[in-house]
């Protein structure tokens, strides 16, 4: 086990969920200098494996890049690291479900306790506020710092028209937390359309989202998923040894 083999892990079950597709990405802080981050080359999260994943420093500059091409979008992460020393898991992906509450004045709420956290905060980031006339991709220091900025110490932020950033105190609370955003997503749209225009919807209140969000860390979710991941390259594995 390590960090690396669980930064591999990640991908996967973020991947598998529904949450990243062929692109978007994850890191992790590097356990031995809080200066610099890992995450993979530019690779679709599924295919990703230890030798993919590269090392940045708080510039999102690559420390040995070895020929491999970064991710255009790396300065999220590093400019992130750098406005949050307690965040060592960072997520960004474009969550499908999650689109639309970052294009309309629907904010969202949780709706149930797996998303507690989402009632700490979910800013939308505007990136025309930044620089306008843009691709909606973070291609530069100056468009991450500003992203870092709207993020500020919440658990996650959207990205109007593009996705959202997640982050953690760990790998596991990233990944969980940017899962349990999908899916709170869906249901509160489902919620939204049960209830009608005028209808009433019973979000967590605060009292109990402090409740949750205290403990809420996504361990045995994280335990399946990292044992069934493992499974699977396992059996990857015996399959090419075999042919
Ligand atoms: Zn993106």
């Amino acid at each position: 086990m390590s960090v690396f083999q669980d930064l591999v892990i990640a991908y996967r079950v973020l991947a598998q969920h529904g949450v990243i597709d062929a692109y978007g990405h994850v890191s992790v802080r590097c356990p031995k200098d809080p200066q610099r981050f890992w995450m993979a080359r530019s690779l679709a999260p599924e295919l990703v494996t230890e030798a993919d994943l590269m090392e940045f420093d708080m510039d999102s500059e690559p420390v040995d890049a070895r020929g491999r091409s970064p991710v255009h979008e790396r300065f999220i992460h590093g400019q992130i690291y750098r406005a949050r020393p307690e965040v060592n898991a960072v997520v960004h992906n474009h969550s499908p479900a999650v689109i639309p509450f970052c294009c309309t004045d629907t904010p969202l709420r949780p709706i149930f306790h797996m998303a507690a956290f989402i009632g700490l905060g979910v800013p939308n980031w505007e990136i025309r506020d930044a620089q306008k006339g843009t691709d909606m991709l973070v291609r530069d220091n100056a468009l991450g710092a500003s992203l870092a900025r709207t993020l500020g110490a919440h658990p996650a932020a959207l990205m109007r028209g593009h996705g959202a950033v997640v982050v953690g105190e760990n790998l596991p609370r990233a990944v969980g937390r940017s899962v349990y955003l999908e899916q709170n997503a869906r249901l509160q749209f489902q919620a939204h359309v049960l209830a009608g225009a005028d209808g009433e919807i019973t979000f967590m209140d605060d009292a109990e989202v402090a409740a949750n969000v205290s403990w809420q860390a996504y361990d045995r979710f994280w335990t399946l998923c990292r044992m069934k991941v493992l499974q699977e390259l396992e059996e990857t594995s015996a399959g090419r040894a075999t042919h």
